[in-house]
Formats: structure tokens, C-alpha cells, sequence
């Protein structure tokens, strides 16, 4: 049976505490409860990008938060997520999912950025894993979809900026609410999308044919939690 699977998905393999038996009963429940996302953070890579492609219409170059891409690249109109897609013949499994961002470098190569609304570090972020995968997904998907070649990935953390002190609050009120401020980090991304990607979709492949669930993390609190309860219940 054919499957679907989004980039950010397919990169929840790549996590340290990865669980194929979650994996297998999500793949085969796609209505779970407890799936309720904050839009918040939709709403703010929006922005984001508004931000990025206004300042590039004003100003004829990048935010400088976009570091050495801000004066030797453009934007350039990412697909609709309906043709940014690929089918992988070998695992008959489409790759699915849209870049936030797609820049263009003067020597007619490609970038792919994604935001996200987090505090920044280069190394402590525990998805960072699945966000590389994400990335490495898209220019596996670009590649074949005309962005060709990709020549660098990147994230952009854009950073909440919440000091406040007495003396800095008239600079942030207005009359209606309040301003908050982001500050932009780039974080360079190993690229190697022929390398990652075709092993991680044999692995989907091999876990979602499996005819039950296969055994869970060993080392998941949820499942001792659940465990306990059965216990508790079957002791009364
Ligand atoms: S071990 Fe944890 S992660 Fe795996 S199925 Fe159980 S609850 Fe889900």
C-alpha cells in the first residue's frame, strides 16, 4: 500500500528516543487524539517571512539576520504543498512537505530555510536530529522538482526577545497591548539529502508493513505510566 509521509515526520526517525511501535500506530491511525497544535507558531514564521520579503522588496538584499545569504541571494516562490512532493518508486512512499523559505543564490543554486520559533543554541536543541532530516527531506524533494541544485541549508531560530525592566517598557507598550521582539541566529545544515533520505524511507517502509505494532521504547515514561495503571486497576 502506498504511503504518505511529511518531511518533518519522516524526520522524527532520526530522534535519540524514537519509538517504532508510536511510529507504526500513528502511520496506521491517522485521526489520534491529542494532535491540537498552537497556530501561534505558524502565524509567526509567516511573519517571518513577510518580514524577509518585505525587506527584500524595500531594500533590494536579505535581513541581515540571514547572515553570509543576505546580500548573494533572493527569495523565490516556494510550490504549493500539493506539487512539492515526490514519489520514491523503490518504497512506493510520497515525501511530502513546503519549505518556509527558498532562496536563490546568484550562481543559480539553491537554499532551503525553515524557521522556527525557539531559543537559540547551536547544539542543545534535542530536535535538531529531526530538523535535519526535515531539511535534507526538501532539497531531496527541490532537487527533483526543478530547485536544482541545492547548495546549502540552513534553520533560523528566531529568538523571543522577553527582557523587561521598568526602564524599557514605554518602548514597548502601545495602547491597544504590547510589542514583542525576535532576534534572528542561522544555523548551517549539513547537507546530504542522497545520502539520509532513501535509507530513513526503506526503514518506514519496513516498520509500517509489520502486521501488528511492533515493541515500544523500552525506556518511554508513558508506557511505564500506563503500565502502572493496568497494574493498579487489575489489583483492585
Ligand atoms: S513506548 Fe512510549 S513512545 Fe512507544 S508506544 Fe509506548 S507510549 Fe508511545
Amino acid at each position: 500500500m502506498q504511503i504518505r509521509i511529511s518531511a518533518k515526520n519522516l524526520g522524527a526517525l532520526a530522534l535519540p528516543g524514537f519509538c517504532p511501535r508510536c511510529f507504526w500506530i500513528k502511520m496506521h491511525s491517522p485521526g489520534l487524539p491529542f494532535q491540537i497544535f498552537p497556530g501561534i507558531f505558524s502565524t509567526i514564521d509567516s511573519y517571518t517571512k513577510k518580514v524577509t520579503h518585505n525587506h527584500f522588496a524595500r531594500y533590494d538584499q536579505l535581513p541581515t539576520w540571514l547572515g553570509k545569504f543576505g546580500n548573494q541571494a533572493k527569495p523565490v516562490k516556494a510550490p504549493h504543498h500539493s506539487k512539492f512532493q515526490v514519489m520514491d518508486g523503490k518504497t512506493d512512499i510520497l515525501l511530502t512537505g513546503v519549505p518556509d523559505e527558498i532562496l536563490q543564490k546568484d550562481n543559480g543554486s539553491y537554499i532551503i530555510i525553515d524557521y522556527k520559533t525557539a531559543k537559540y543554541t547551536e547544539t542543545q536543541d534535542s530536535l535538531l536530529p529531526m530538523y535535519e532530516v526535515q531539511l535534507n527531506t526538501y532539497a531531496y524533494i527541490g532537487e527533483r522538482q526543478g530547485f536544482n541544485p541545492v547548495s546549502g541549508l540552513a534553520l533560523i531560530y528566531m529568538e523571543p526577545q522577553t527582557d523587561l525592566t521598568p526602564d524599557n517598557l514605554d518602548s514597548v507598550l502601545h495602547e491597544d497591548g504590547f510589542l514583542m521582539g525576535f532576534e534572528g541566529h542561522l544555523l548551517e545544515i549539513e547537507l546530504n539529502p542522497e545520502e539520509r533520505i532513501p535509507p530513513l524511507l526503506e526503514r518506514v517502509r519496513k516498520i509500517y508493513d509489520q502486521p501488528v505494532p511492533p515493541a515500544g521504547n523500552t525506556e518511554c515514561k508513558d508506557c511505564m505510566l500506563l503500565d502502572e495503571l493496568i497494574r493498579i486497576a487489575q489489583s483492585r
